[in-house]
């Protein structure tokens, strides 16, 4: 299977090569030639399958030129008990009117960028063997908080590679802090860079497309790349859960092979909803995806209207990891739904570029529409729905999983649809726990928390135990306390690399 770049403006590659290189030179993404379609066959053996084996079968399909035993040992290696607090990985919970949660955050950083973060490494480490690579591997990352800790996780200690994070020094949660100056591991480094997350963000591009600088890793054999989600490698992972859960529905009697399923999913970047348009692509029966934003709702208007217009004002919400505007993945999404015309895809990312918004036509929109079903959920909702779920159902949702569940209400209210529902829950309650605590617990049992004791108040009230992943995280020695300027950000990478 080979790999196109969605401007059609490099050749096709291999999956190895897709993803050694994360984006396509001419600023594309790569997307497979064709999607597999799973036979019944397939279906009947998942069934039967435990999670791992799952993954196997599933990347094997889009890996063609790796061997059967590279695959298991990269999911083994990404998907084991070491790393993942629930032997099924992304197990699936019911919420009685045939509502499943699936919860994808039960690996190292308790939110679901582990399912990516954890086989991302190991993917890359093999396809920069495969494809003759002989250079060190240098990760650059610029966090707004979830990404950074998950890709400290999953490249800590990988050989051959060596990880840099920048986290904005007054841009993250307490928790999600601790959790990156705490990392250990013989390859890994963070720094705090005074500014905001664009100041960190625009600091690692200009690292990447300084061409001195790229000359003098290379002399030093090193070489860099990104771990963020343009990358196919990061995106497979995702599709495998999709599929996995509806095996588990199915293998459980809770479906019958074949019943079409809403997939809710509370999106940022695009990138997990892509992941389940794709495994609908591959033959799940979906009726609808449901695409939920916050107040950051730039992609509801898209999928609503065909218009996408990024010249608006970026709000800060509890639900942090989709305070997104620029989302990169959807130009994968144009390139599937125009039967992959790069020619148009590339006119719409200039349009986007040199005007800030553009339109697409006709026949994409009226396919938006028919796959798609987008609506936004307000802070307050967010607050309401986490305590309207906890009260009626005894279940505790963090404030991201909280905006699907808001907008599935809206959905269903809208549509009046019963057709059985999974919803992506994206993160442990635990590591939004101040937003989550606020929602359920009365205002005096917080005042004067630090955001640590407040995990504790909130453990106590709701009988749930904090995740080991963040239980005493503030006692854990500091091993990163280097703090950059914007300016600075390169000498840093220099310094840490020792060139
Ligand atoms: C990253 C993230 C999201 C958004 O996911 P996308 O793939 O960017 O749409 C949602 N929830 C949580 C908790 C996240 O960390």
């Amino acid at each position: 299977m080979r790999y196109s770049s969605s401007r059609g403006q490099y050749p096709p590659v291999s999956a190895a090569e897709a993803i050694k290189m994360g984006l396509a030179p001419d600023g594309g993404l790569f997307v497979p030639d064709q999607i597999p379609v799973l036979s019944s066959a397939d279906w009947e053996l998942m069934t039967s399958q435990n999670y791992q084996e799952r993954a196997g079968h599933i990347l094997g399909l889009f890996l063609e030129e790796f061997t059967a035993d590279e695959i298991r040992d990269c999911v083994e290696g990404a998907y084991n008990s070491t790393n993942f607090d629930d032997s099924r990985i992304a197990p699936t919970a019911e919420l009685g009117r045939q509502v499943f949660v699936l919860e994808l955050w039960h690996g190292p950083t308790c939110a679901f960028k582990d399912m990516a973060l954890q086989l991302l490494p190991r993917l890359l480490v093999a396809s920069a063997r495969k494809t003759g690579e002989q250079s060190e591997i240098v990760i650059l990352v610029a966090t707004s908080g979830d990404t950074g800790k998950a890709a400290l996780e999953g490249f800590k200690d990988v050989p051959g590679v060596k990880i840099i994070v920048f986290y904005p020094q007054d841009g993250v949660s307490e928790v999600q802090k601790r959790q990156m100056i705490s990392q250990f591991g013989n390859n890994v480094y963070v720094a705090a860079v005074s500014g905001n997350f664009d100041d960190a963000q625009n600091g690692v591009k200009q690292i990447f497309s300084d061409r001195s600088f790229i000359d003098s890793l290379a002399q030093h054999g090193m070489k860099m790349s990104s771990a963020n989600s343009i990358n196919w490698g990061r995106l497979l992972p995702q599709i495998v859960y999709y599929l996995s859960a509806y095996a588990d529905l199915v293998g459980a009697k809770r479906l019958i092979a074949g019943d079409k399923v809403n997939v809710v999913v509370p999106t940022g970047n695009f990138g997990n909803i892509l992941a389940a348009f794709y495994a609908g692509q591959m033959g799940m029966p979906i009726n609808r995806l449901i695409f939920a934003s916050n107040a950051n709702n730039v992609l509801t208007e898209f999928i609503r209207t065909g218009r996408y217009d990024r010249k608006r004002s970026f709000v800060k919400t509890i639900s942090p990891s989709m305070d997104i505007l620029i989302s990169s993945n959807l130009e994968r999404l144009l390139f599937e739904l125009t039967g992959h015309d790069a020619l148009k895809v590339r006119a719409w990312m200039e349009e986007l570029r040199d005007s800030g918004c553009y339109q697409v036509d006709m026949e994409t929109a009226r396919k938006l529409d028919q796959y798609f079903w987008a609506d936004f959920a307000s802070d307050d909702e967010t607050h309401m729905t986490i305590r309207k779920i906890w009260q009626e159902e005894g279940y505790l949702l963090d404030t991201h999983t909280a905006v699907g569940f808001d907008v599935y209400d809206k959905y269903v209210l809208a549509t009046g649809d019963q057709t059985p529902t999974i919803i992506a829950s994206t993160a442990s309650p635990y590591k939004f726990g101040r937003s989550v605590a606020e929602a359920i617990l009365p205002m005096e049992l917080l005042e004067g928390q630090d955001e640590f004791s407040v995990l504790e108040v909130l453990a106590e009230f709701t009988n749930i135990p904090v995740p080991a992943a963040i239980k005493g995280l503030d006692q854990r020695p500091i091993l990163h306390a280097t703090v950059t300027s914007k300016e600075g950000m390169q000498a840093t990478v220099a310094k840490f690399l020792e060139l």
